[in-house]
C-alpha cells in the first residue's frame, strides 16, 4: 500500500518542521509549502491526500485557499489556526474545510484529526456505505441498519430527531460538525438557523448517553462551533 501524502502549508518554519517530523515518524509522506501560492502549486502538481493549512500566511488569506481548492477537489483540508475566535473556525468549515486544530496542539490530537478526515474522505471516494458497520466507542454501539443504539448491551431509546443527530455525528466521528450542518442534515434545507432546538435535543441525548453529562465520553462540545463525536474505535 502506498503511503498517504500530506501537504503542510505553514510559514512558521518551526511548526512546519515539527509537524513534518511527527508525520514522517507515523509513515506519512510529507510535502511542505511556506506560502499560499506555493501551496496551491503543490496541490495542483502533487495531488496530496490531505492538506494542513495555516490560516495566517504571508501572501494569501487561508480562506481564499480553501475557496480556490474547493472549486476543483474535495481533498480534506484541516485548518491550523492560532486564532481562538469561533467565528473564524466556523467560516473556514462553512467554506469547505473538514476540521480545524488550534495552536498549540499535541501530536496525538494532530494524528487523530488526520485519521478522522482521511477515513471520512476514503469512505466518500469508495462510495462505501457508511451503514455497513456499526459505530463503536467505549461500550456504545450504534447499528445504523437497525437504527439501534446500545450502551454496554442495554438499549437506549432515542426519539427520531435524537437518532438523526447522533447518527449524523457518528458517521462523521472524530470530526467537528458545525451547528449549521447538523441543523440542515437533520431538519433539512429550511431548518431554522436558531441553535436552540439543537441544544435542547443535545441536552436530552446527553442525559440518555452520558453517565456524567458534565464529563462526556461520547459527544463533545466545541464551544461556539458545533459538536464532535469520539472517534470510532474500529476506524
Ligand atoms: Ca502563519
Amino acid at each position: 500500500m502506498s503511503k498517504c501524502t500530506i501537504l503542510i502549508i505553514e510559514d512558521e518554519k518551526n511548526i512546519q518542521t515539527f509537524m513534518g517530523k511527527v508525520l514522517k515518524q507515523h509513515d506519512y509522506r510529507v510535502l511542505s509549502a511556506d506560502s499560499g501560492a506555493q501551496g496551491l502549486e503543490v496541490i495542483r502538481s502533487q495531488c496530496p491526500d490531505i492538506i494542513l493549512l495555516d490560516l495566517g500566511l504571508p501572501d494569501m488569506n487561508g480562506d481564499d485557499i480553501i475557496r480556490e481548492v474547493r472549486t476543483w477537489t474535495s481533498t480534506p483540508i484541516i485548518v491550523i489556526s492560532a486564532r481562538t475566535a469561533e467565528k473564524d473556525k466556523v467560516r473556514s468549515l462553512d467554506l469547505g474545510a473538514d476540521d480545524y486544530i488550534t495552536k498549540p496542539f499535541g501530536t496525538s490530537e494532530l494524528l487523530a484529526r488526520i485519521r478522522a478526515s482521511l477515513r471520512h474522505s476514503n469512505r466518500l471516494r469508495t462510495n462505501d456505505p457508511l451503514y455497513v458497520r456499526p459505530y463503536k466507542h467505549k461500550g456504545l454501539v450504534l447499528d445504523f441498519s437497525k437504527r439501534l443504539l446500545t450502551i454496554d448491551g442495554r438499549e437506549i431509546h432515542l426519539t427520531p430527531i435524537e437518532y438523526k443527530i447522533v447518527a449524523c455525528l457518528a458517521q462523521n466521528s472524530g470530526k467537528v460538525i458545525t451547528y449549521a450542518s447538523i441543523l440542515s442534515d437533520v431538519w433539512g434545507p429550511y431548518a431554522d438557523s436558531d441553535n436552540k432546538i439543537l441544544r435542547v435535543n443535545m441536552a436530552n441525548i446527553r442525559r440518555k448517553l452520558e453517565a456524567d453529562p458534565a464529563q462526556p465520553k461520547y459527544i463533545f462540545t466545541e464551544v461556539g462551533v458545533g459538536y464532535r463525536m469520539a472517534e470510532d474505535e474500529e476506524g
